[in-house]
């Protein structure tokens, strides 16, 4: 269907099947949901791999739909990026976690690093190093305690293009990580050019890491390659002190996943971490 103007709202017709009704029906309240202050920002702790304290946090959205509760990504980011609707909840995302690092480090005098999520149509959106120039600046947050996490596939689009926005965000002095680091279409070539500082090892080798041989081969030769190449690492999805156990003997840096939070409210972080 084509884009449909501002506070047009289509039509359900009967030959629509519930699927295609219920995705039409969230495309349509997602249009207020930013009005209406519906997107909430829920937080997952990147533990270091030795003392298991937090060094930072990684920002996850949440939609509170006023009939159908709490939603994860799963359930809408599909028609946030097909909407383009992702640019402004994405732009949220970036003023509301600066906004909430600053608050903690005024607070409780902590330095939190905040891990951002950007889709791969940010990405690739002029607007973008403004818009996070903005949020730091607004929010009085440091650069270097800003990460923003980029998946391979929006990197690989267009190499030189690329590499003009990643070294414009890189002025701006914030962190850059690679998200599900070895799920896309990877090419190590960029890893050279490219501004780099985090390698985030996908879930999908912490899974088995335990008990597949080749899963394990394929993380460590990760963390070795962002050894070589000066770059830090965090495994996602860590759910078991035997999965901790191995990815420690690795030399993983830092960990993340159910073993020591899921992604948890700004009121459940300061209670569990900063009281
Ligand atoms: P992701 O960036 O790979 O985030 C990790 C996902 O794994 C999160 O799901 C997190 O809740 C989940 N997770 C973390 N630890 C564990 C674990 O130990 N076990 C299991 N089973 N799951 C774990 P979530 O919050 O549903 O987010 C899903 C995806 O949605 C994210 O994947 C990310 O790609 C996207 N996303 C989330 N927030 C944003 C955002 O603000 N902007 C954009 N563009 N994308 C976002
Ligand atoms: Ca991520
Ligand atoms: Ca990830
Ligand atoms: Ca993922």
């Amino acid at each position: 269907a084509k884009q449909a103007g501002r506070n047009t709202f289509r039509f359900f017709s009967t030959s629509m099947n519930q699927c295609q009704r219920e995705q039409l029906e969230l495309q349509n309240d997602m249009h207020a949901a930013l009005e209406n202050g519906e997107f909430e920002l829920y937080y997952q702790a990147q533990v270091d791999a030795h003392s298991k304290s937090a060094n930072g946090f990684e920002a996850l959205l949440r939609w509170n739909h006023p009939t159908r509760g709490l939603l994860t990504p799963y359930t809408f980011m599909d028609i946030a990026e097909s909407t383009g609707l992702i640019l402004r909840i994405g732009a949220w995302v970036l003023l509301e976690a600066c906004h909430q690092a600053r608050a903690w480090q005024n607070e409780y005098q902590r330095e939190v690093r905040m891990a951002v999520n950007l889709s791969a149509l940010q990405f690739n959106d002029t607007r973008l190093a403004g818009q996070i120039e903005h949020a730091l600046l607004e929010s009085g947050l440091s650069p270097h305690l800003l990460e923003l996490e980029i998946t391979e596939s929006a990197i690989i689009t267009n190499m030189a293009e690329t590499n003009y926005v990643l070294f414009g965000l890189k002025r701006l002095g914030v962190k850059l990580a690679i998200d599900d680091f070895g799920t896309g279409y990877s090419s190590l070539n960029y890893l050279r050019n490219f501004p780099i500082d985090t390698l985030k090892i996908d879930k999908s080798f912490v899974d088995y890491i335990d008990r597949n041989d080749k899963d394990a081969a394929i993380a460590r030769t990760i963390v070795q390659l962002a050894e070589n190449l000066g770059l830090s690492t965090v495994a996602e999805g860590v759910e078991t002190l035997s999965q901790q156990q191995v990815l420690e003997g690795m030399g993983c840096q830092e960990l993340q996943g159910y073993l020591y939070s899921k992604p948890i409210t700004a009121t459940e972080v300061e209670n569990r971490y900063f009281k």
